[in-house]
């Protein structure tokens, strides 16, 4: 078999957790399977090197920033192939430019374009055990870029679909998918399946588990994932199209409290309003999530909408500049709200799953400020300082700890 399988930074952290790591490799390669290794920069690497260039300059080239933080995961990869190199295993390390990683050209947040076998095949055919570094590539001006944090799942998952790899498993230091964060909900319990489509809305609900572009190269690939932990032998979550029938009707879970909400109160009811607001927030790159617009009444409407709380100061500078022309007679801001959100494949053809929700939310006595809902996923708006009562209540009330 062929198997890829990542490591995070936290199973690198230091030299002990890299030969742990080691012999977990050389494990597999033992049993007479192909490995490919994808590593992530160790422990807080990446976060320091980040601080290193700040003191040197508050707005750093960002070519030179991808320069500097790929950096981390090289460190990596030659260490872990010096670890199993002295456990006496064959083994070589190799960054983006040496397996032919090529990506867009945007820095700190490129996209991988193609990945060239070639190079990784001929190491494999030498029966070496191959460590590629994550998180990094090459664009076409032969420059290195980066992925975007958390961005080394998504070289693993690029790699097992160019080399059509039997196995992607994805180690961390949580032993797999929970049915919520269990810091929060104490007793979420993990689970052995879950779709693509849940996991992809989970890992931008907030659940940091994966890189949600790994799970989008997944199910677009069809490589099926398994993310489990690199300090026990734990079973881990198995990511992939279908689960099986008999399945619950939700997954999971999450709440997200790094929002804000914005209303814009007394617009203009004419033609060409949501369009004109929702554009000119678009070209100043303010990802808006939920959106609601009151009925028309006395030839005006409110129209609210959520953002990340990191992107509230862009929103409010293109709202004072754009209020006038879009005849607002008032904004809103409120950065005490929190969204709490289900997922599951199985709502889709059951009733009453919304109302289950409410219920949960009516019977704890919080109330709902807006709602959204997808075939797959219903989220609400309520205060910040009940998310997590609000998660233990939903997390009971469809029984997921059991
Ligand atoms: N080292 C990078 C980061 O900290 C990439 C990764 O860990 O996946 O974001
Ligand atoms: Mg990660």
């Amino acid at each position: 078999m062929l198997i890829v399988q990542k490591f995070g930074g936290s199973s690198v952290a230091n030299a002990e957790r890299v030969y742990n790591v080691a012999k977990r490799v050389a494990e597999t390669y033992k049993k007479g399977n192909d490995v490919i290794v994808v590593l992530s920069a160790q422990g807080d690497t990446t976060d320091d090197l980040i601080t290193k260039a700040k003191e040197i300059s508050k707005n750093p080239p960002k070519r030179e920033m991808d320069m500097l933080l790929a950096t981390g995961e090289q460190q990596s990869v030659a260490l872990m192939a010096m670890a199993l190199s002295e456990l006496g295993y064959p083994c070589v390390s190799l960054n983006a430019y040496q397996v032919g990683m090529i990506t867009t050209s945007a820095y700190s947040n490129a996209r991988l374009k193609k990945i060239k076998p070639d190079r990784i095949r001929r190491e494999l055919d030498r029966k070496n055990i191959v460590l590629v570094t994550g998180f990094q590539g090459m664009n076409r001006f032969d420059d290195i870029t980066t992925l975007g944090r958390g961005g080394s799942d998504t070289t693993a998952v690029a790699i097992a679909a160019a080399l059509n790899a039997d196995q992607c498993e994805i180690y961390t230091d949580v032993d797999g998918v929970y049915t919520a964060d269990p810091r929060v909900v104490k007793n979420a319990r993990k689970l052995n399946e879950i779709t693509y489509s849940e996991m992809l809305e989970l890992a931008s609900l907030g659940a940091k588990v994966l890189h949600n572009r790994s799970v989008e190269l997944a199910k677009k690939y069809n490589v099926e994932l398994v993310v489990r932990s690199s300090l026990t032998n734990a079973e881990g979550t198995v990511v992939k199209e279908a689960c099986k029938m008999e399945r619950m009707l939700i997954s999971g879970v999450a709440g997200d409290d790094e929002i804000a909400r914005v209303s814009l109160i007394g617009l203009k009811d004419t033609p060409g309003k949501a369009f004109d607001i929702f554009s000119t927030l678009a070209k100043k790159n303010v990802n808006v999530d939920i959106i609601l617009q009151s009925i028309g009444r006395d030839n005006t409407k409110d129209i609210s909408f959520t953002i990340p709380d990191t992107s509230l100061a862009d929103a409010k500078e293109v709202i004072e500049q754009n209020m006038e022309r879009w005849g607002t007679k008032s904004v809103d801001y409120n950065e005490n709200l929190a969204k709490v959100s289900i997922v599951g494949a199985g709502m889709v053809a059951n009733t009453g799953v919304a109302s289950k929700m409410f219920e949960a939310m009516y019977d704890s006595d919080i109330n709902i400020h807006m709602i959204s809902t997808s075939e797959i996923k219903i989220s609400i708006l309520i205060d910040k300082k009940e998310m997590h009562k609000a998660m233990n209540a939903i997390h009971e009330a469809f029984n997921l700890a059991d």
